[in-house]
């Protein structure tokens, strides 16, 4: 194996996803609703005319004009779909790939983006956000200026601590950049805020959107939007049929069905403030978040509260080992039993 394959990818560890059946899973960010049984029979209704003998459409122009419409994309940028918004990042990596042109976040970030820049065998440079989460633009420029990243991601929420960076912050970056920007909208549905206005203003800004985690996150879709001159030349990396039918399918039917995911989402954010009131009230250090999850601190004990709750068959996610977020956790906002479970459960073992 060593001398066949690539030291980056011997160097590197399979993405580790805890073993969830049996619990309330609290630890990615997943939309806890499941479609209305009153959608079920037309869903399945609307996949029953699926051609699963044939492959499906590469570039579906219909659901991509849809995708755009809803999510505010003006019509003259480019769309690129993805099997998720992690191969968007590995396409968007692998198109740079190559000595001299480093990608760069801050820290903490989505961690894919460092993974795959690895992988891929790019620097990854980061700066830190400070103590409270907070981006120091000018030590971001400053970085910027001096590796001169081929690709800045910005999650916006950030991942995991639900900050918006300033949208001033963002427009200096973009102003600045010599690569690309990336501005990673995974909790648009959350943020009741959105990049997707600015598109077109620089030459080199995207972005990134996924449907995961506002409810569909076991089709795996995700697009990135963005000039037509970025997206037709990243389009000839993406693997043929990378959507399958159902997806296609599916995401069509959910689009036409908008506004029982955007009532969902509503929900999601108003059971999010009663979590982090009720957080703040247990005198625990909260951040207030603008995605459908919610960062604690724990100094100390962390890890211990996160095997209690475990325990009481609840599923959060730590960060053990992490240099900066090794006594923070991240709780994903479930419905309203679930969030009382685990409040109940949390408190239990303060
Ligand atoms: C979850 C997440 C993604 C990945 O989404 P998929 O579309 O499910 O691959 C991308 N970016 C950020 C910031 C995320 O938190």
């Amino acid at each position: 194996q060593e001398r066949l394959l690539r030291p980056t990818v011997l160097a590197s560890r399979a993405y580790a996803v805890a073993p969830s059946d049996g619990f309330i899973k609290l630890d990615a960010m997943e939309n806890p609703y499941a479609l209305p049984a009153s959608l079920r029979s037309a869903w399945l209704a609307a996949l029953q005319d699926a051609d699963l003998h044939r492959y499906p459409s590469p570039r579906p122009e219909a659901l991509m004009r849809a995708l755009a419409e809803h999510g505010g994309i003006p019509p003259e940028m480019g769309m690129l779909l993805g099997n998720g918004s992690d191969e968007l990042i590995q396409i968007l990596i692998s198109a740079v790939a190559g000595a001299g042109r480093p990608v760069l976040a801050v820290e903490p970030s989505f961690v894919m983006y460092r993974i795959i820049a690895e992988q891929q065998g790019l620097a990854y440079h980061s700066v830190a956000l400070d103590a409270d989460f907070q981006l120091d633009l000018s030590a971001f420029l400053a970085e910027m200026e001096r590796c001169q990243p081929a690709i800045v991601f910005l999650d916006w929420p950030n991942n995991p601590s639900g900050q918006m960076h300033p949208v001033a912050s963002l427009e200096a970056i973009c102003a600045a950049a010599p690569g690309l920007v990336v501005v990673d909208e995974a909790y648009h549905a959350f943020s009741a805020d959105s990049f997707a206005g600015h598109l077109g203003r620089w030459p080199n800004l995207l972005l990134l959107r996924t449907l995961s985690k506002e409810g569909l996150a076991g089709l795996r879709l995700g697009f990135l939007a963005g000039p037509p001159a970025w997206i037709d030349e990243l389009d000839k990396l993406r693997l043929p049929y990378n959507i399958n039918i159902l997806t296609q399918k599916s995401v069509a039917f959910a689009l036409r069905h908008a506004a029982v995911f955007a009532e969902q989402a509503q929900e999601i954010c108003a059971e999010r403030e009663f979590v982090y009131e009720r957080l703040r009230a247990l005198g625990i250090q909260v951040w207030p978040s603008r995605a459908n999850f919610l960062l604690f601190a724990l100094p100390g004990r962390a890890n211990a509260v996160h095997a209690g709750l475990k325990e009481a068959g609840i599923l959060i996610k730590a960060f053990t080992g992490h240099p900066r977020l090794g006594d923070h956790l991240r709780v994903s906002i479930g419905t309203p039993p679930e969030n009382r479970a685990f409040l109940a459960a949390l408190e239990e073992l303060l």
